[in-house]
């Protein structure tokens, strides 16, 4: 086995599997973050809504409860004014007048509630219809993004069933053992397992070589790990001047 060719031949493949990891944090943690997060944010101005929904609802209850009060107070006014006739003293009479004068000033303040009552529903109303309009733009809108977002997956899917294609070409004239190893790095380093050095240090971790690593690594003898990160070490221009 010629180490440097087996190298040469791994670290065309950390190419493809750096761009196979990158499409499915893309396709598996970004855009699902990022279509969560949109959903929250409509669900939020959703739940608003529904609060506005809620706020109609408890003022008819009131308004039909006054209503109620209001009829019921007019009928007592009705009830007393018949019955005045039939009083026999001046007394008597004198009572049922004032009686009936506050039951009519209690229908007075009624009727003034009642009317209030349903300017406010008025303008809650008009509010809600307002948010009804930014409510449907807005879910137009994260339906849309939605969309992109699942076309883009479906690309991503794409990208990386072509990656993996090139992948298995690739991997078959691997040898055996490197690639064991190189695959259980790759799984353990978050999809980098070998790396060329820059300026003497690792090109993953920067952890300076000493003069005596950097003579391993270009012997290709055995594999080198960096000291810190445990990556496979390589030199750049060995493997491009091959
Ligand atoms: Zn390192």
């Amino acid at each position: 086995m010629n180490l440097k060719e087996e190298i040469r031949k791994i670290a065309q493949l950390q190419e493809i599997d750096s761009r196979i990891y990158d499409l499915r944090q893309e396709k598996e943690v970004e855009w699902p973050a990022q279509l969560e997060k949109l959903k929250n944010e409509y669900e939020e101005k959703k739940k608003n809504f529904n609060l506005l929904e809620g706020k109609i609802k408890s003022l008819q209850v009131e308004r039909k409860s006054r209503e109620l009060d209001l009829a019921s107070k007019e009928e007592a006014v009705k009830k007393a004014s018949g019955q005045l006739y039939q009083l026999k003293t001046n007394k008597e009479y004198q009572i049922k007048l004032t009686e009936i004068s506050s039951l009519k000033a209690d229908v007075s303040v009624l009727e003034e509630e009642v009317l209030k009552t349903f300017e406010v529903i008025e303008g809650v109303v008009g509010q809600r219809l307002k948010e009804q309009t930014v409510l449907s733009q807005e879910e137009k809108k994260y339906k849309e993004e939605e969309n992109k977002i699942s076309n883009r997956i479906k690309e991503i899917e794409g990208d990386i069933k072509g990656s993996e294609d090139r992948r298995n070409m690739l991997v078959r004239n691997v040898d055996e053992q490197i690639l064991s190893k190189y695959e259980k790095l790759l799984k353990i380093r978050f999809g980098l397992a070998i790396v060329p050095l820059k300026s003497e240090s690792c090109g993953a971790c920067h952890l300076r070589m000493t003069p005596q690593t950097i003579n391993e690594i270009k012997m290709y003898k055995e594999l080198v790990f960096c000291g810190n990160c445990v990556r496979i070490l390589y030199i750049l221009e060995d493997i491009e001047r091959w």
